[in-house]
């Protein structure tokens, strides 16, 4: 059993703390949130004072924090107070290239670095059923399995450092093009007369068929859009896909305009719905005065 330092306790990152503490780990949490660190020593972890206090003397640190700048910011800490030989786990969602610095840095003072996004969302974090794609060596993987198995139920070595949030990037292309597909196909059997709930059921069936036709159909058609995840994040995932993108000098239009449909939703202050609430988009452009 390791001794673990993690910092980011919110939507993911608390249930998956509390899923290190029952597998037996000796968990020190700590963010921002007081509530956050509260429901940690509810689930018997320890808290800390502070992200240095958090990562002083621990086997493996682990972050799950929203964006590129917090992971820096903690990492700083990471890098003047872990001990040497350290692992050190970031799961949050952020650019490649950041995943890649803090190998390089990390490896000047002897810490092992894995970039670990995940995909499953809150239900996937608190069922323990996240999928994981991880960047780094294989060294490093394999000391982290205890770690991905207590969180998670597939979890893959993809690449070198970077590779992980280059999978989760591509995971988010696939998700907001599917959703502003799924949102304009509605729409084109809602105005042509078809029974869109019965044409979505065969849709499901078929070629066209995907997960989120399977688990997000009936909210559509409802138009309900609670979270999930928001589009606030999906509008984040989407600047990293294209920085990606533009790194790589790989063209990605169709991802171009779903970027654009999504930040549409956002300035349309739809920013803390759902992504599925890209329907809205798609309604907005089509709406008559006359109707
Ligand atoms: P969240 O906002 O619920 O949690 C982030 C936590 O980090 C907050 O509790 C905040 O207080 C804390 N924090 C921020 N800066 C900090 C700092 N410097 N020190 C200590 N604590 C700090 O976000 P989340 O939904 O848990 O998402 C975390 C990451 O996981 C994001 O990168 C997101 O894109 C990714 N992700 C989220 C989902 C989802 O469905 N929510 C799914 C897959 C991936």
């Amino acid at each position: 059993m390791s001794k673990i330092g993690f910092v980011g306790l919110g939507i993911m990152g608390g249930p998956m703390a509390g899923h290190l503490v029952a597998a037996g780990h000796e968990v020190t949490g700590y963010d921002h949130s007081a509530a956050a660190l509260d429901k940690l020593k509810a689930a018997g972890g320890n808290t800390a004072s502070g992200a240095a206090e958090a990562v002083r003397g621990k086997d493996i640190v682990i972050t799950m924090l929203p964006q590129d700048e917090h992971v820096e910011s903690v990492f700083a800490d990471v890098l003047e107070h872990a001990d040497p030989g350290t692992l050190y786990i970031d799961f949050s969602t952020i650019t490649p290239k950041t995943s890649r610095w803090t190998a390089t840095e990390g490896a000047k003072k002897n810490l092992r670095v894995l970039d670990a996004p995940v995909s499953g969302g809150e239900p996937g974090a608190i069922n323990a059923a996240l999928s994981i794609m991880v960047g780094g060596t294989e060294a490093d993987f394999a000391a982290a399995k205890p770690i991905f198995e207590a969180v998670g139920k597939t979890f893959e070595l993809v690449g070198p450092n970077g590779a992980g949030q280059v999978v989760k990037a591509a995971n988010q292309l696939i998700v907001g093009g599917t959703y502003a597909l799924v949102a304009e196909a509605i729409l084109l059997m809602e105005n042509l007369g078809a029974d869109a709930a019965k044409g979505l059921d065969v849709l499901a069936g078929g070629l066209a068929g995907s997960k989120i036709l399977e688990l997000k159909r009936k909210t559509m058609l409802e138009r309900s859009f609670v979270p999930g995840f928001r589009i606030d994040l999906h509008h984040k995932d989407m600047g990293i896909i294209l920085a990606a993108a533009r790194d790589a000098e790989v063209a990605i239009p169709m991802g171009a305009l779903t970027a654009q449909l999504i930040a549409a939703a956002r300035a349309m202050g739809y920013g803390n719905l759902d992504h599925s609430g890209l329907l809205l988009v798609a309604e907005a452009l089509s709406k008559r005065d006359d109707a």
